[in-house]
C-alpha cells in the first residue's frame, strides 16, 4: 500500500501559507511527521483525514483519489485527532459499540465481538464498565486508538498522540502503534524525535509547510556521520561563540552543551559526538536559546 502526495498547497483565508507544494511518499509502516509549532502537521493531516480541502495537489492510496473521494476514503481512515471529547458519564463499552453502530457496523452481535476484540487489543477490557470521566491519559489515548480501529481501517492518522502520558502510559501506547502499522500505515505526528526514532521507519521534517527532508530515520542520521560536534561551555561563554553555527544549545549540568554540524573541527574543545536524530532535526529546524 502506499499514500502519494503530490504538490498539495493550502492557503487559509487570512493569508496564512500552511502548506506550500507538499510531495511525500508513504508505504505501509509508521511513518513519523515532525516540525514545530506552526509547521502545518495538523493542516496536513485533517486535509489527508478529508475533514478539510486543499487549494492544490492530489493524494492517492493506491488508486483511492483521498481528496475526491471522501466516502471511500473515511470508511478505511482511523484518526485520533490531537483533542477529542469524550462523554464522561458513558462507559468505553457503550461507547465504543456506538460509534461502531455510526460506523455502519449494523448487526449487533458483530459489534458485540469487534467491541470485545477493540478492549482486549488496547488493555482495556479490564475497565470496559469504567466512565470515560475516570480514565487516565493513557486511558483516554488507548479508547481513542480503539476507536480509531473500527472498521478495520488501512490509513490511520494520530496527531501528538502522547503528550501528557506517563512513561509506562507511552510505552503501552507505543507498542499498540507499532503491532497497529505493521500493516497499515499509520502517520504520526509528534513533538518528541525519539518517539520516530523508535517507532518509525519513514519520516519527514515540515516547517512552515514545506517539506524540509524525508527518508529512513537511520538513513538521515547516517549522513551525520562525522560532522557533528558537541562542546561544554559556560554559559557566559555563548557570547564568544559568535560566528560558530550552533544548532542545538542544552542545559547540562549547570553548563551548556552546544553542537554544531560541520565537516572539519569548528573551534577548539569541540569533541566530534555521535549522531542522532535530534541533531538531524535542528540542523534543519535550529533550536539556540541565546
Ligand atoms: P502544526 O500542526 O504543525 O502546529 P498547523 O497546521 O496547525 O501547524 O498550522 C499551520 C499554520 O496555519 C500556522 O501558521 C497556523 O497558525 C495556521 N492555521 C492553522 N489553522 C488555521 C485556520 N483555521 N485559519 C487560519 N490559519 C490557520
Amino acid at each position: 500500500m502506499q499514500l502519494t502526495i503530490s504538490g498539495l498547497s493550502k492557503t487559509y483565508a487570512n493569508g496564512t501559507r500552511a502548506l506550500h507544494d507538499i510531495n511525500l511518499r508513504m508505504n505501509t509502516g509508521m511513518f513519523g511527521l515532525v516540525g514545530p509549532n506552526g509547521a502545518g502537521k495538523s493542516t496536513l493531516m485533517r486535509t489527508l483525514a478529508t475533514l478539510q480541502d486543499a487549494d492544490h495537489g492530489s493524494v492517492f492510496l493506491d488508486e483511492l483519489d483521498v481528496l475526491n473521494d471522501k466516502t471511500a476514503v473515511r470508511k478505511i481512515l482511523g484518526y485520533l485527532p490531537q483533542e477529542f471529547g469524550l462523554y464522561p458519564k458513558v462507559n468505553a463499552e457503550v461507547l465504543l459499540n456506538h460509534i461502531a453502530e455510526m460506523k455502519g457496523i449494523a448487526a449487533k452481535a458483530e459489534r458485540k465481538e469487534l467491541v470485545e476484540w477493540l478492549l482486549n487489543k488496547t488493555n482495556l477490557y479490564q475497565f470496559r464498565k469504567k466512565n470515560l470521566g475516570g480514565f487516565s491519559g493513557g486511558m483516554k489515548q488507548r479508547f481513542g486508538i480503539a476507536q480509531a480501529l473500527i472498521g478495520n481501517p488501512k490509513l490511520i492518522i494520530v496527531d501528538e498522540p502522547t503528550a501528557g502520558l506517563d512513561p509506562a502510559e507511552r510505552n503501552r501506547f507505543h507498542n499498540l502503534l507499532s503491532e497497529i502499522g505493521e500493516n497499515v500505515i499509520v502517520i504520526l505526528s509528534t513533538h518528541i524525535i525519539e518517539d520516530v526514532k523508535s517507532l518509525c521507519n519513514q519520516m519527514a521534517i515540515i516547517n512552515l509547510g514545506e517539506v524540509l527532508l524525508q527518508g529512513h530515520p537511520d538513513e538521515v542520521i547516517q549522513q551525520l556521520n562525522g560532522k557533528v560536534w558537541r562542546k561544554l561551555i559556560n554559559k557566559s561563554d555563548l557570547t564568544n561563540m559568535a560566528g560558530i553555527e550552533i544548532i542545538s544549545s542544552r542545559l547540562l549540568r549547570g553548563m551548556i552543551e552546544v553542537t554544531v554540524v560541520s565537516d572539519s573541527l569548528p573551534d577548539s574543545g569541540f569533541v566530534l559526538a555521535e549522531p542522532g536524530l535530534e541533531d538531524v532535526y535542528f540542523s534543519y529546524v535550529r533550536n539556540i536559546n541565546q
